[in-house]
């Protein structure tokens, strides 16, 4: 699928997606990752890293290995963005894309999938920022919720703290 990036595509497949999604209330990213697990049915370790040592790579990476998927990212980076590389490669594994294997294998059956940037192709970046984008704006609207609308507020007003109705 080379050639320009289809945004229309990318937007269908993260609704689809999110759509699937079980969003803590209140917010957690633990909870969600554990949702991700059991739906899944595999189990996703967060690792810590300087990224220098990956110097290729902008902020995170995707390993899939065995069991188990590995999501790396730079701990030096603001918990927001730290947050947002989990996001966006989570993004990668709930879109089912595939990347291609890490060169010169290992000693297992098969060899570790490492993912990020160099490796997917234009459309399948795009297709993951966007599910990280409506991920973010899923989570923001649950703390809305939590935190009042304005019609709870407006409620509020209505009988504020203190003052009885006969
Ligand atoms: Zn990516």
């Amino acid at each position: 699928m080379r050639g320009q990036p289809n945004l229309a595509l990318a937007r269908r497949r993260a609704k689809a997606v999110l759509a699937t999604l079980d969003i803590p209330v209140p917010w957690s990213l633990t909870a969600f990752l554990s949702s991700i697990e059991r739906q899944r049915g595999r189990r996703i370790l967060l690792v810590p890293s300087t990224m220098s040592r990956y110097a290729a790579v902008a902020s995170g990476l995707w390993i899939s290995r065995g069991e188990e998927d590995l999501i790396v990212y730079d701990a030096t980076a603001s918990p927001l963005h730290r947050q947002n590389t989990v996001f966006h490669e989570l993004a990668h594994m709930l879109l089912g894309h595939r990347g291609r294997p890490l060169s010169g294998g290992t000693q297992g059956n098969q060899p570790p999938l490492m993912m990020h940037r160099q490796h997917y192709e234009d459309q399948l970046e795009l297709e993951a920022e966007t599910l990280a984008y409506e991920m973010w704006r899923a989570v923001g609207q649950r703390l809305l919720t939590r935190h009042g609308t304005a019609g709870r507020l407006a409620g509020a007003f209505e009988a504020p703290p203190g003052v009885r109705h006969a």
